[in-house]
């Protein structure tokens, strides 16, 4: 134990950090060879409208480890930060993306369906960022506004200047941008009048307990009119329940995500909600003629 004031308090080899540096090293090589090893996979959740239909998907990142299992985001986007992994990482995510819209754009039951691609800091710093969106979305051939990028209000840390005009490119580009995980980063608002946003996403915090914690209730209801009267959509994240969405939509909240809905789902998967939800929409449509 280091001695309080002793001038030769500094330990320069604590086991407990010594533990945790050799712990983040190996999580560093194992995500490195994760990468090479395309262990790396895409889940998709849907997102729906006021009515319940469905507009898009988040696309949300999986590591199936070979001994470990199914390894969350939580636990390894921080390491491939701080590797710098989350750049060709990040942009894999993106073409895949772009790819599945082409594949979409082919269908009309489909066509409309936007997908939401969650950007790291890191990522969006990279000089070549905006280009590379730019290069994912001609090489598909897609519609630019059929894609969404989830930012964090990290971003706007510092730099402000870089990122509102790197966010205006990908704006005349016809992207969408979102501000994820909104009301619990930065909490100057006035950078929303700076920033070409879309879409505001209420973070699952205030979403969790919005029924029995009037604080949640306040702050849900503040960003929903905030995001209305800024002209934004604001989508809320972590809908479990029927009342959660209830209350978000007497609030004017224009979409919802949530394991009420779906979970993220692997693209086949996907596919057979997409199937299914759409065949539902039909069956709820008012028939003319005779019934098949
Ligand atoms: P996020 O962007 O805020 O994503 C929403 C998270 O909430 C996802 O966790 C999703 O599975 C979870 N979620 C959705 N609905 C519910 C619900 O009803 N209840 C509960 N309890 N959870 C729900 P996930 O997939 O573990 O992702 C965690 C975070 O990892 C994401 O938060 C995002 O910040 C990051 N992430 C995921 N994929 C990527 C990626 O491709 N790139 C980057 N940079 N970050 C990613
Ligand atoms: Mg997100
Ligand atoms: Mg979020
Ligand atoms: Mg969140």
């Amino acid at each position: 134990q280091a001695k309080a004031g002793g001038r030769n308090a500094v330990r320069f080899f604590d086991p407990e950090m010594q533990a945790v540096a050799s712990a983040n090293a190996a999580l560093a090589a194992d995500l490195r060879q994760a990468w090479r090893e395309n262990q790396l996979r895409i889940e998709y959740q849907p997102q729906v409208d006021a009515g319940g239909r469905m507009v898009g998907v988040e696309a949300l990142l999986r590591w199936e480890h070979p001994t470990r299992g199914t390894v969350q985001p939580a636990d390894f986007i921080p390491t491939a930060e701080e590797t710098s992994l989350i750049i060709p990482i990040g942009h894999w995510v993106l073409e895949a993306a772009c790819a599945q819209l082409a594949a979409w754009a082919e269908r009309p039951d489909r066509r409309h369906l936007c997908i939401s691609v969650n950007v790291s800091v890191r990522q969006f710093r990279h000089p070549e960022f905006v280009s590379e969106v730019t290069a994912a979305v001609r090489k598909a051939g897609v519609p630019p506004g059929r894609l969404k990028m989830e930012l964090t209000e990290s971003l706007l840390a510092d730099g402000l200047d870089v990122t509102v005009a790197k966010m205006r490119n990908l704006k005349d580009m016809g992207v969408g941008l979102s501000v994820d995980d909104f009301g619990i980063g930065y909490s100057s608002l006035s950078y929303l009048k700076r920033l070409p946003l879309d879409e505001l996403k209420i973070d699952r915090e205030f979403v969790k307990d919005i029924l029995t914690d009037s604080n949640d209730a306040a702050i849900a209801t503040t960003i929903i009119g905030l995001g209305r009267s800024l002209g934004l959509e604001v989508i809320a994240e972590g809908v479990e329940t029927e009342e959660q969405r209830d209350f978000l939509a007497s609030r004017g909240c224009h979409r919802f995500q949530g394991f009420l809905y779906c979970r993220p789902l692997r693209l086949a998967q996907l596919e057979a909600f997409i199937d299914a939800s759409s065949a539902a929409v039909a069956g709820e449509a008012p028939r003319s003629g005779a019934a098949v």
